[in-house]
Parts: structure tokens; sequence; C-alpha cells
């Protein structure tokens, strides 16, 4: 068994974060290293998935969650636009092998596009 997640730590509360919103499948988190205005995660609670390619093979239901509470936490946190990004494998940025999405909001500009 590889260690637990940095998410599934925060989840159990083992390292210290605010759960800002959640689902029956997911949660919501700020980054730690905000991007963006807004810079937030969504995150499904388990960690069996490592990326987006393999939440919408194996989960396609939970990968709308995802997106519904992205809506939800943007229109919150800020005007209801969002960009959603999941960045998927070491190439593109990806540190977390726990999917997770970021949502962008507020006033963006293009360095914001990497998550
Ligand atoms: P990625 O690079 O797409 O895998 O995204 C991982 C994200 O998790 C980065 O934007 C980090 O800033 C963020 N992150 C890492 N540790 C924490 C933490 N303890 N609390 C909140 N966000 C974190």
């Amino acid at each position: 068994m590889s260690e637990p997640s940095v998410f599934t730590r925060i989840l159990k509360g083992e390292i210290p974060s605010e759960i800002i919103a959640e689902t029956e499948n997911a949660f919501a988190i700020r980054d730690i290293a905000p991007k963006a205005p807004v810079h937030l995660l969504v995150i499904p609670k388990s960690e069996q998935y490592r990326n987006v390619v393999e939440l919408a093979a194996g989960d396609p239901e939970l990968l709308a969650e995802l997106v519904a509470l992205a809506n939800s936490v943007a229109a919150a946190h800020s005007d209801g636009d969002f960009r959603l990004i999941f960045n998927t494998g070491p190439g593109a940025g990806q540190t977390v092998f726990h999917v997770h999405a970021h949502v962008l909001a507020g006033v963006l500009d293009e360095s914001s596009l990497g998550g």
C-alpha cells in the first residue's frame, strides 16, 4: 500500500485545511499556493482514481459530481464563472496523483492556465 495522498490526509484531519464544501463523494478546499484570486480544489473523497482519464472511465457520475461541486463553489466564492483544470501526468504539472480539479476564478490571466 502506498502512503495516503495529501488530500486524503486533509479529509481525515491529519493535515490542516478548511473543507469549504462537500457532497456525498467529493469535497473542496482552498489551494495552498493560489494561482488566481480564487483557486479552489475539488476532490473525490476516495483516492481510487489517479487522474481525470481514469475517473471518467471508471466513474463518470463521480466526475459529474465534481463538476457540479466546482460550479457551486465558484458561485459561492466568486461571480460564478470559472476555469476547471485537471493536470494529467507529471509533464503537465500534476504533482498529486489523487484526481482533483483546480477551480480558478476572479480576474484571470494566461499565467493561471497551468493551474
Ligand atoms: P497538481 O499539481 O495539479 O497535482 O495540483 C496539486 C495542488 O495541490 C497544487 O496546486 C498545490 O498547491 C496543492 N496543494 C498541495 N498541498 C496542499 C495542501 N496541504 N493544502 C491545499 N492545497 C495543497
